[in-house]
């Protein structure tokens, strides 16, 4: 249960029923969150828009109950046109906030993160701190290479869902070098106690990864921490192996769309460029090089046929990687801005299949410490949505074993080498 005080949630389909974190997280992200002017956001973190555009929402820690004793991070969505139309709106203020569905009055408490105190410091090139890297979630993200390659062609090709193009330059610094990454990766761990860094980089031709290697060479080497890198596929798979070997600790793919129409449709760059097979042999080649569960594969939902979507879900498991799944979130400026949001029961649906589809395949979800991501439902947090079986029981006896047993091996690798 959440930290709900009152009345009662309405779930499309079971009405009156309330929703539990994950729940939320998911209505959150289908609706969109009202806030108020007279509701103060003093010390909040700032609504970014970084990255894929995606970041440009509201941070919240919804707590998933005492049992639990663990926060369902959400990055929910408020400038977006959609937002201003949804049933939730945010009430309180810094001693306390919480979340009011209008539908029925129900409330439900959350957190709102505080801003680092670290964002504004200037690294020694003086770039502000929050122009090389930010906080989503409880981890560090950070666009390092140059803006994605999809943007310059002419026409663009870029995926009609992403932003990205528009934020890199304005939104934050476009040139980053290694000693502003290192810089803030270091402020990032010793005040905000994050243990993990996420290098993301678009379309770079064939010199992304080439690019991205030092940097992670410089974390790992000057300051400790887990560092995935999420860029697009490469025919080169040598890149992979310079990669693993520099120390990187998780690898990520965006197929996004399985429907091959549908690809083509929404990320021509990608469908012209790459094809998706592309995607799953680079996936193949680094699953069988890293630890099992530490390759995802990541798709949107909401976009293509749900059965794509749960079929791509199955594809990803059975090859040992884990789905990472995104919302939808039509994000202003995007080619896609004026397009309907996903329904809650739908996106239910999805989440529930990612739980089952990683239990079939024994994935260790949640095995590294402190990384929940605001930005997509975590594969983890799927459990909330799990009906409670011997099998569930099973699996989650086995990932309370994983993590335990992957605790040392987590901490050495966020011991700096140099
Ligand atoms: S590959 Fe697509 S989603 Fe990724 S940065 Fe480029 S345009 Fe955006």
């Amino acid at each position: 249960m959440t930290g709900k005080t009152r009345g009662r949630g309405i779930a499309e389909g079971s009405a009156f029923m309330p929703l539990n974190a994950c729940e939320l997280e998911i209505d959150l992200f289908c609706h969109g969150l009202r806030v108020p002017e007279d509701v103060s956001l003093d010390g909040a973190r700032g609504v970014s828009r970084t990255r894929a555009g995606l970041g440009s929402g509201l941070e919240l820690a919804i707590p998933a109950g005492s049992r639990l004793k663990r926060e369902i991070w959400v990055n929910a969505p408020v400038v977006e046109h959609f937002a201003r139309l949804s049933p939730y709106r945010l009430a309180g203020g810094p001693a306390g906030y919480a979340i009011v569905d209008d539908r029925d009055a129900s409330q439900y408490s959350v957190r709102l993160p505080l801003e680092p105190s670290w964002y504004p410091r200037l690294t020694s090139r003086e770039v502000p701190m929050h122009r090389i890297g930010v906080l989503q979630g409880t981890y560090l993200a950070i666009y390092a290479n140059p803006t994605c390659a999809f943007w310059s062609y002419s026409p663009p090709v870029n995926c009609k869902f992403c932003t990205t193009g528009q934020n890199v330059g304005p939104n934050e610094s476009a040139v980053k070098t290694i000693q502003d990454v290192v810089e803030t990766c270091w402020a990032a761990k010793n005040e905000s106690g994050v243990t993990f860094v996420h290098l993301n980089g678009g379309f770079q031709g064939s010199r992304g990864l080439e690019f991205i290697t030092p940097y992670v060479r410089a974390i790992k080497r000057q300051v400790g921490l887990l560092v995935g890198v999420q860029m697009s596929p490469e025919r080169e798979f040598s890149g992979y192996d310079a990669l693993i070997d520099a120390g990187v600790d998780h690898l990520s793919f965006c197929l996004e769309l399985l429907d091959p129409q549908w690809f083509a449709r929404i990320c021509p760059g990608k469908a012209r460029v790459h094809g998706q097979a592309l995607y799953f042999s680079a996936m193949a080649h680094c699953i069988n090089r890293m630890p099992y569960g530490a390759v995802s594969g990541e798709i949107i939902a909401g976009i293509e046929p749900v059965a794509k979507t749960l079929e791509a879900i199955d594809r990803i498991t059975a090859m040992g990687a884990f789905p990472t799944v995104c919302i939808f979130r039509p994000t202003v400026g995007a080619d896609m801005e004026e397009w309907p949001t996903p329904s809650y029961s739908e996106m239910r649906t999805v989440m529930e299949h990612v739980y089952q589809s990683c239990r079939r395949h024994w994935l260790p979800i949640g095995a590294a410490p402190n990384i929940e991501v605001s930005l997509v439902v975590n594969p983890d947090e799927t459990a909330l949505l799990a009906e409670r079986t011997i099998g569930f029981y099973a699996y989650e006896a086995y990932r309370r074993f994983a993590r335990v047993a992957a605790a040392a091996v987590f901490r050495r690798r966020m011991y700096p080498a140099a």
